[in-house]
């Protein structure tokens, strides 16, 4: 078996059939630093840590999942039910593109990563942070609330990389334990 494969059985194990997460890999090419001395528990740990500082993997909340992306509704992210005022962190390194109000998702931080991956951060009770400003991994960002279109305080979660939106729960595993949310196609 190639070293390939043994990756995409790796990571059919720990991630399910997740054809998002292969794309983020082959993007990032990183089968090119596969080599013959390296394990796959190497290789896995290395691309979900340090060598990726823009991988949005630290949860920005916690808090159960309570709605999934349905992209045919035009909802682009994740609901995460939260208490009011609870941090909201930022998931990777970063710099804040844009922090204001939008009619539907309040109180708003968008922030880009290195690596091609944005997040979004709606419903927010304060934006703590302004454009331009650089984030480390970790640092609140905003308090949960529910200005905008919300019942209930709770952060809506969007995962963008090069345009395409992608699934929370296939990057930050512990979204995927605290998912109460009802499965839909899509
Ligand atoms: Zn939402």
């Amino acid at each position: 078996m190639s070293n390939q494969d043994l990756l995409t059985r790796e990571l059919k194990s720990i991630k399910g059939e997740s054809i998002i997460l292969k794309n983020i890999i082959s993007d990032l090419n990183y089968s090119g630093i596969l080599d013959s001395t390296q394990s796959y528990d190497q290789f896995v740990t290395g691309f979900f840590s340090s060598q990726n500082l823009g991988f949005p993997d630290l949860a920005p909340v916690a808090g159960y999942i309570t709605r999934g992306l349905h992209l045919e509704n035009n909802h682009l992210g994740i609901d995460i039910a939260a208490r009011n005022q609870d941090d909201v962190r930022a998931p990777a390194d970063g710099r804040v593109m844009f922090s204001g109000t939008s009619e539907d998702l309040g109180n708003t931080i968008i922030i880009n990563h290195p690596g091609g991956f944005i997040t979004v951060f709606g419903h927010n009770d304060t934006n703590l942070v302004n454009a331009g400003e650089e984030l480390q991994k970790g640092q609140v960002v905003a308090r949960v609330g529910e200005t905008g279109k919300s019942q209930g305080p709770h952060l809506h979660f969007e995962i963008w990389k090069n345009n395409q939106v992608l699934d929370p729960r296939e990057i930050i595993p512990i979204y995927k334990e605290k998912d109460v949310s009802i499965r839909q196609t899509r």
